[in-house]
């Protein structure tokens, strides 16, 4: 089987991260990978660095040159700013994700946090930009069902919102689909709380991303009692939706920027929040973006030798 998918793993130490999170002066040295915390079933870790069935790939070290800890395959990056759509499967009605996740999306644009991305360039030298652009919303109503959605679903999905032209065929479009809390979907808070990868959709290749409303499930929930936009599910969405961007930005065609263990960008950094503070409802925040207060895990800085950051 091919293995065509980048996944943001389940952190079976969720519960773990926050009381670290509290304490002062986080250790800026959290660039452990989150494999040590992953829960790993269907899908493999062995990515990119190895062949279908989990044999190395010869000959892969000639290209690449690793001088911060990330290195580069000769793929395309996203050298313009991506339109982000956003496809709401399920039920969102009344969910103040709605506003919550635009709000992420469009304060990203131009932000500290996502300016580490610039750190990233294609073969000829040309960087991520600090631009994103939320370019459009639509809905979907189960059209694939409620309850065990494969991934074949998910790109089912985004194939039919754009063939129905709900929304356009956009070579620099990441589609997101965000399924409400009462979908269920195989692997989802079992193996990963979202993935990216890439596909060829109406003769255009397409880059897309699921990420699940985890509601208070804490194997991808941060804080499930109280959060920084006093919505568990959606504040949790919040760094998986910043994670799979970044990596789309960097390795859109999964053939761009990873390590030697086929960690893109974000994975990296998967599940470090860096410094906190406390909002008054009790929860923990780490970045304001868009002017709603936010925890979202922190991205690697491909510069200065790489390291773990929420801002450059
Ligand atoms: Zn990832």
């Amino acid at each position: 089987m091919r293995i065509i998918t980048r996944v943001l793993f389940v952190s079976a130490l969720a519960a773990t991260v926050l009381p670290s999170l509290s304490a002062a002066g986080a250790t800026p040295s959290e660039t452990a990978p989150p494999g040590a915390r992953s829960v790993i079933s269907h899908v493999s870790m062995a990515t990119r660095g190895h062949g279908p069935q989990g044999v190395p790939a010869p000959a892969r070290t000639s290209a690449a040159k690793t001088t911060n800890g990330i290195s580069y395959h000769g793929g395309p990056v996203l050298t313009s700013a991506p339109n982000v759509y956003l496809i709401w499967y399920g039920n969102w009605s009344g969910n103040t994700a709605r506003t919550i996740l635009p709000t992420l999306l469009t304060g990203l644009n131009q932000s500290p946090y996502y300016n580490i991305n610039t750190t990233y360039h294609d073969g000829a030298s040309r960087k991520v930009p600090n631009a994103v652009k939320l370019a459009a919303e639509t809905t979907d109503g189960y059209s694939q069902g409620s309850t065990n959605l494969s991934d074949s679903n998910i790109t089912a999905v985004v194939s039919s919102a754009i063939s129905s032209g709900r929304l356009p065929r956009d070579t620099n479009g990441l589609y997101f689909v965000l399924t409400s809390a009462d979908v269920s979907k195989s692997g989802f808070l079992t193996s990963y709380c979202g993935w990216h990868t890439h596909a060829t959709m109406g003769g255009a290749d397409i880059k897309y991303s699921f990420v699940g409303d985890p509601a208070a499930n804490s194997a991808c929930s941060m804080q499930t009692t109280v959060s920084p936009n006093n919505n568990v599910g959606a504040d949790a969405m919040a760094s998986v939706i910043a994670h799979e961007l970044e990596e789309t930005a960097t390795d859109p065609d999964l053939n761009a920027w990873y390590d030697q263990r086929g960690y893109e960008n974000a994975d990296k950094c998967a599940w470090t929040f860096g410094t906190t503070y406390s909002l008054a409802n009790g929860s923990k925040a780490n970045m304001t973006i868009g002017g709603l207060n936010f925890l979202v895990q922190r991205n690697w800085v491909n510069a200065s030798g790489g390291y773990c950051a929420l801002s450059y």
